[in-house]
């Protein structure tokens, strides 16, 4: 991760301050179970947190993203937040895409890495999908003819949009000793947008010759990750097909409860899980926190807080190691609350080692 704009270290015991949004579905339960496990870490961290977001804040405030949360997010630097439920075709705008919109959060970084003990169709995954986070079809810029009925949708891309993703890309993979990139679009039939992000992508390629750098049409990548994910390293795409890719990446690694993400711009970083707000398992206490406690994990790393990161790593290990330990979704019976005890009492022994 790009560490050009790292907020300041917990210094002389100053903690460091985190802006918090539980958000709501699985959200609270998840980031109940997160705090347990960064606690145990003993990093100081004062926690500005805020309960009400989306539906809630629309009931309580009249709007679904407060001002008092941007600003927050904006003065701290960081953020760690669990997932808000999003209207589907009415009602208000994601609160997501508005947070990566308003703060310029325009990589989205997703690790899909195989994880010792965790249930997975494939061993040796180690791959990530970087996403462009605030342009393409995610714009917002859709429009109803009621006379015609004929809905249409922009994907607008920009120069500076394309190659700041691609160029936070191959950065990525030098900070993290990946060798190869590969720039994944539909050029072939979309040639004035998607063509544009593969001219740009080649010409940015040329500046990293220390990288392998290839591309792959949208729809082989699918069939090429759901065969051989173990080829791919750090994959760059755009909005629409990073969202879609990253869940094809999560079930390549035991699922949407394992999987860590975050969106990252030049000020700003906020840590987040890749799953949504499963209303279908929340306040039911069988949430897999796992996916948040690895977005904490890379939130601490962010922070340059190596060892409280590496004994959150050691520690899920650890757990996994443990069959008894499985949340439902790994075909076991370990409630959510239980999980994070049983990583935190881990975490306090690696801590204290
Ligand atoms: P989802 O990720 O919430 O759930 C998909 C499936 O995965 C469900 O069966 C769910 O039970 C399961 N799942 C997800 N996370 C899990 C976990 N931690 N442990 C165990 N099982 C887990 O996706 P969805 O159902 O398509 O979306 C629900 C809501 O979440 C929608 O309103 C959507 O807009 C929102 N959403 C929010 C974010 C975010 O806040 N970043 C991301 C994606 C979706």
């Amino acid at each position: 991760m790009s560490k050009a704009n790292v907020p300041a270290r917990a210094e002389g015991g100053r903690p460091h301050r985190i802006t918090l949004l539980p958000g709501d579905g699985i959200g609270p339960e998840v980031v109940d179970a997160t705090l347990r496990v960064v606690e145990a870490t003993g990093v100081p961290i004062a926690w500005e947190r805020f309960d009400e977001i989306g539906e809630s804040a629309l009931r309580a405030h009249g709007t679904p993203l407060p001002g008092e949360v941007i600003e927050s997010i904006q003065r701290n630097g960081i953020a760690l937040k669990g997932p808000v439920t999003t209207p589907v075709g009415k009602g208000f705008k994601s609160i997501n895409v508005q947070l990566r919109q308003k703060l310029d959060l325009y990589a989205n970084v997703r690790p899909a890495r195989t994880l010792a003990g965790v249930p997975s169709r494939f061993r040796d995954v180690d791959l990530v999908v970087i996403r462009e986070n605030t342009e393409g079809l995610y714009s917002g810029m859709e429009t109803y003819d009621e006379r015609l009925e004929i809905a249409d949708a922009t994907a607008r891309l920009t120069r500076e949009g394309c190659e700041r993703i691609v160029r936070y890309c191959f950065e990525y993979a030098r900070a993290n000793a990946y060798g190869r990139v590969t720039l994944v679009h539909k050029a072939n039939i979309l040639k004035v947008t998607s063509g544009m992000f593969l001219r740009l992508g080649e010409a940015i390629a040329s500046e990293y010759p220390d990288i392998k750098f290839d591309d792959r049409i949208i729809d082989n990548m699918c069939m090429q990750l759901v065969t051989v994910p173990e080829r791919y390293e750090c994959i760059v795409t755009t909005n629409l097909f990073g969202d879609i890719l990253s869940d094809l990446a999560a079930g390549l690694v035991g699922g949407l409860g394992v999987v860590a993400g975050a969106n990252v711009g030049d000020h700003t970083a906020v840590f987040e899980a890749v799953h949504g707000s499963a209303p279908d398992i929340a306040g039911t206490n069988v949430a897999n926190p796992t996916a948040l406690i690895r977005s904490a994990e890379m939130m601490l790393r962010h922070l340059d807080e190596k060892a409280a990161a590496d004994a959150i790593a050691r520690a899920l290990e650890d757990t996994f190691a443990t069959p008894e330990c499985l949340t439902k979704d790994l075909g076991g019976n370990c409630s959510t609350s239980r999980f994070a005890d049983a990583v935190a009492a881990r975490v306090s022994e690696h801590a204290l080692a």
